[in-house]
């Protein structure tokens, strides 16, 4: 089974609407003879149609970085995903440790989105990773444990065909610590482990297991030849086009 990788890019709260078209068209032009890869951006919300326009004759895909899992109604200032999927995105960021952190969210909305991304044909991109105090205090796989399972509940494995599972250490995240190629090997061995004992061995087969946390041009080399990375989720370094495009073309 050979798994595809995803260099994805998480813009999160940057760049107005015609820098996030120029990053695009640049990122666009240099990674045009780029083969075997899927790279993905994912810019802000307002920027989503933009980007879309820019990227649409091109290799790169888009994706947002949050949705909502209602449909529609009352709920001032968030997005549904069909309307994500009406606007041209392919991947959706789910979960990821910001969101949990600073916007509380929790496995249970976690879990909703989730839903509500396959229900509308969108690529879940679920991030999971544990915090320092929790690594220290010995309860790292116990938390993984519990965001993949609470996060995939009663999800039908043949809606997540697509899924794609980002494993992104808190205490990597933006602070230029990566967790060592030790320390990636086994927790993504875990992760595949884990699919193929409580979802589906198929989906533990096909299922992109990536890294995410301060990767950079200098150790994405490292971190692809580990045998279970699938690819990247990258923060602060997707920003810059030519820097970014030092990460897809890594050898
Ligand atoms: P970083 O962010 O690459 O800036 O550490 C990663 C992420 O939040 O996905």
């Amino acid at each position: 089974m050979t798994r595809i990788p995803l260099i994805a890019g998480n813009w999160k709260m940057f760049k107005t609407g015609p820098e996030a078209v120029d990053t695009a068209t640049h990122l666009a032009q240099a990674c045009a003879d780029v083969q075997n890869k899927d790279i993905m951006i994912a810019p802000t919300y307002v920027c989503l149609p933009l980007v879309a326009t820019a990227i649409a004759d091109t290799s790169l895909h888009l994706g947002a970085q949050n949705l909502h899992f209602e449909k529609q109604g009352a709920f001032t200032g968030e997005i549904s995903a069909d309307m994500l999927a009406a606007a041209g995105v392919e991947y959706v960021i789910i979960g990821h440790s910001e969101r949990r952190q600073y916007f509380f969210e929790t496995d249970e909305t976690v879990n909703k989105k989730i839903l509500a991304a396959v229900s509308n044909r969108l690529k879940p991109i679920l991030c999971i990773g544990e915090t320092l105090a929790q690594r220290e205090a010995g309860n790292t796989f116990l938390t993984l444990d519990k965001q993949v399972a609470d996060g995939l509940k009663s999800v039908d494995p043949e809606r997540l065909q697509d899924l794609v599972i980002a494993y992104e250490p808190v205490w990597a995240i933006g602070t230029g610590e990566t967790a060592g190629p030790e320390q990636v090997e086994t927790v993504h061995r875990f992760l595949r482990t884990l699919v193929d004992t409580k979802i589906s061995s198929d989906l533990a087969r096909t299922v992109r297991i990536i890294y995410g946390g301060s990767v950079k041009p200098d150790n994405i080399a490292t971190l692809m030849c580990i045998e279970d990375v699938d690819g990247v989720l990258v923060g602060g370094a997707s920003l810059d086009a030519r820097i970014f495009t030092q990460i897809v073309k890594y050898d």
